[in-house]
């Protein structure tokens, strides 16, 4: 035995026990009441403390190219900003380009990934081209190398429309795969940006109307209805309103796979940010929406019919978020100028826990949105998401006591600012360990770059709304 935490409350999904967590080179050797170091334990006292498993993020843009610019973090700068928030395992996205084969997107990302991460990570593949066969095919070479999860963008430019997306259901249903969706209407968003702008209504409360409930709503319906007229499990990613919300609810009482996921900003903000004089720094897409919808994704949360709270971090820079005022050519910008995303790695399980602290879901349910149910859903259950012995030791050491004020000052990635300063949390993590190494402990990281590996998944079969 390597590590023994020594006193804590273990918080699994189910349920929350006193005991002793013992780790034996990367794994979790056993959990138990009394038990006994060996000559060479490092004990770790954990009285008055919870002891939980690690967070998964299932939806990151590490480097991402975006609106002129890359995201903030790169693949180090993310994931370390990740292990001092409490997430050991990130999964971030390899965008398929036109042509490419579904593995080649992944491979060309986990170059990047693989020399610098400093925990644990996976893909979901970006579908970018399946106009013709070979490229849909190449779905069933990559759930065979362990990336079983596909993202379709409704939205945007690249995306799909809804044959190619219709095509990618259908396979995904026959190989394993899991589709994941950002879903807004896309013809809509394009007809309303313009007319704004030929308006004259260039502030970021303009890029909310034209993102707003019904264009975000109207894509989530669709999408759920392709997903039953295929029998495939469909993953919504970001929901961010109620009529989606509701949609999700409808299906799952109707038996169909359907999950989504939301994210603490849609949980915390409301539109009204986009009020602020700094409104440009929320922009992020979905955009936050009225309080309606997020009191609609809070039953949700608590009703169990979201399935996982990720972040979609992407952060740029405050200078890259003016864009939306000057362009970086110094032409005159607008808010469809301002890069779209925001922070939230390091603060997503924080809050989580923080809300669960003040007793609005249970602690049980925050470990089950933020690290079991992710584990089931992507298929990496039999390695993480739990606290079990066999499994990796992923765990936090959580301090419910410790009062923690939310600063950019405080937190671990290359950005300047986090939409989340000032925001006060109650409890925070104080150790993370990432397969049985301390990646963060008192405030510091102590984890490596590169010592992250990449995760391979299971095929993904999902028959009903259970997971
Ligand atoms: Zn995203």
């Amino acid at each position: 035995m390597d590590l023994l935490i020594k006193g804590g409350t273990v918080v699994t999904a189910e349920n929350s026990f006193k005991a002793d967590v013992a780790v034996t080179g990367e794994k979790i050797s056993a959990i138990g009441l009394g038990l006994k170091p060996g000559r060479n334990t490092e004990v770790v006292d954990a009285k008055g403390k919870l002891v939980l498993p690690g967070a998964i993020d299932g939806h990151t843009h590490l480097a991402l190219s975006f609106g002129g610019t890359i995201s903030s973090d790169d693949y180090y700068a993310g994931t370390r900003s990740a292990a001092c928030g409490g997430t050991t395992t990130v999964f971030d996205f390899a965008q398929q380009n036109a042509g490419e084969r579904m593995m080649d997107a992944v491979h060309r990302r986990n170059a990047m990934a693989a020399k610098d991460a400093a925990v644990d990570y996976s893909f979901h593949i970006g579908v970018g081209d399946v106009t013709t066969d070979e490229m849909l095919d190449s779905m069933k070479e990559a759930v065979e190398c362990g990336i079983p999860s596909f993202k379709v963008f409704m939205v945007y430019d690249f995306g799909v429309d809804d044959g190619q997306f219709y095509k990618v259901l259908q396979k995904s249903a026959k190989i394993g795969a899991l589709v994941g969706v950002h879903a807004e209407n896309r013809d809509v968003n394009n007809v309303l940006t313009k007319q704004y702008l030929a308006e004259g209504k260039t502030e970021a409360w303009w890029h909310y109307m034209a993102k707003n409930e019904m264009v975000e709503g109207e894509a989530d319906v669709r999408a759920i209805n392709l997903a039953k007229m295929t029998g495939a499990s469909l993953y919504i990613v970001h929901l961010a309103d109620k009529m989606g919300m509701d949609a999700v609810v409808k299906a799952r009482d109707e038996g169909y796979p359907i999950f989504a996921e939301t994210c603490p900003q849609y949980l915390h903000f409301t539109n009204e940010v986009y009020k602020r004089e700094r409104g440009r720094d929320f922009v992020c897409s979905p955009p936050m929406k009225n309080k309606e919808s997020q009191d609609a994704l809070w039953k949700g949360i608590q009703t169990g019919d979201i399935a996982t709270v990720a972040t979609d971090h992407c952060p740029f820079t405050k200078a890259e978020k003016d864009w939306g005022i000057t362009k970086k050519d110094g032409a005159p910008g607008n808010f469809t100028t301002i890069p779209n995303g925001c922070a939230g790695v390091e603060t997503m399980y924080p809050y989580m826990l923080s809300e669960a602290n003040k007793g609005r879901i249970s602690f049980n349910r925050a470990v089950e949105l933020c690290a079991a149910n992710p584990a089931k859903l992507f298929g990496l259950d039999h390695l993480k998401g739990a606290l079990q012995a066999g499994l990796d030791a992923d765990i936090v050491i959580y301090d419910p006591k410790k009062n923690f004020m939310i600063t950019n000052t405080q937190m671990h990635g290359d950005t300047d600012h986090t939409i989340w300063e000032n925001v006060k949390l109650k409890g925070y993590p104080i150790a993370t360990y990432c397969r049985g190494s301390v990646v963060f402990q008192d405030g510091r990281f102590l984890g490596r770059k590169g010592a992250g590996r990449l995760i391979k998944c299971k095929p993904i079969r999902l028959k009903g709304p259970q997971l």
